[in-house]
């Protein structure tokens, strides 16, 4: 498909998710705006990140610090300049790049070891609210080296619980890609509960991420509270990462 056909249907993309969340809400026994959609947007340039937001996206989910930041500075740019758009970093974390991340998002969404929570903790800047980070659980993918387990989830939660400069916001989950929609709730399943015991602990704690292109229905139906939708909304990605300059 060509770029100008992909643009073309970013906002009806967009909007399509979100009659499928609302009938799934629906269908799942969800109250009606209990999920939020995060449009993934790595690899897409910021023009393509205008067109979701046009459509109503503010929640944004960005995988490369360097890519996220040269779209933050394209889409801050007056006349057009766009205010309120919450950044999510969802990829790996290298300590690197902990002082970046820091510095210009709203949400980390892959914590998986302290030593990065304290290096954001002690690198969040003093003039921005406490970072949102979820506890990234590795649920069945034997190929991915991110994520706790389950057991391990308590442990680091509570350690940072902890810390002041990030306020714990729940539990997320890349599980392997499957295509039945049974196995992809059983895999869910654990997490959700863990999650639910958790929040008795953690009031702070009220998002599960969970839920990607191929197996957001299922998401909702296991209790989701913000899918990551990518290829869905903005269409395949390219090998290269295209900012959009
Ligand atoms: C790329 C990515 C997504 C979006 O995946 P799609 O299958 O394109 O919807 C969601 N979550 C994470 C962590 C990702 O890296």
């Amino acid at each position: 498909m060509s770029q100008t056909q992909n643009d073309s249907t970013i906002a009806s993309n967009y909007r399509r998710i979100l009659a499928r969340i609302s009938a799934q809400e629906q269908h799942a026994g969800r109250q009606a705006g209990s999920v939020l959609l995060l449009a993934v947007s790595k690899t897409h340039g910021a023009e393509r990140l205008r067109e979701a937001y046009a459509a109503g996206a503010r929640h944004f989910g960005e995988n490369y610090v360097q890519e996220a930041l040269d779209k933050m500075t394209l889409l801050s740019q007056p006349p057009h300049a766009l205010s309120d758009i919450t950044w999510h970093f969802i990829g790996p974390i290298q300590s690197n790049k902990t002082r970046n991340i820091a510095g210009a998002f709203d949400w980390v969404h892959g914590i998986d070891r302290l030593k990065i929570a304290r290096r954001l903790n002690d690198q969040r800047p003093a003039h921005l609210p406490a970072l949102n980070v979820c506890i990234q659980v590795n649920l069945s993918n034997e190929d991915s080296k991110s994520g706790v387990t389950l057991d391990q989830a308590d442990a680091l939660c509570a350690e940072v619980a902890q810390l002041p400069r990030l306020q714990l916001r729940g539990l997320m989950a890349i599980p392997a890609p499957c295509q039945d929609q049974a196995q992809q709730r059983a895999v869910f399943k654990p997490l959700t509960a863990r999650f639910n015991q958790l929040q008795q602990q953690y009031p702070t704690m009220d998002t599960l991420s969970i839920g990607m292109s191929d197996d957001f229905d299922a998401a909702i139906a296991e209790g989701s509270t913000m899918i990551r939708i990518g290829t869905a909304i903005f269409g395949a990605r390219g090998q290269a990462a295209d900012t959009g300059r």
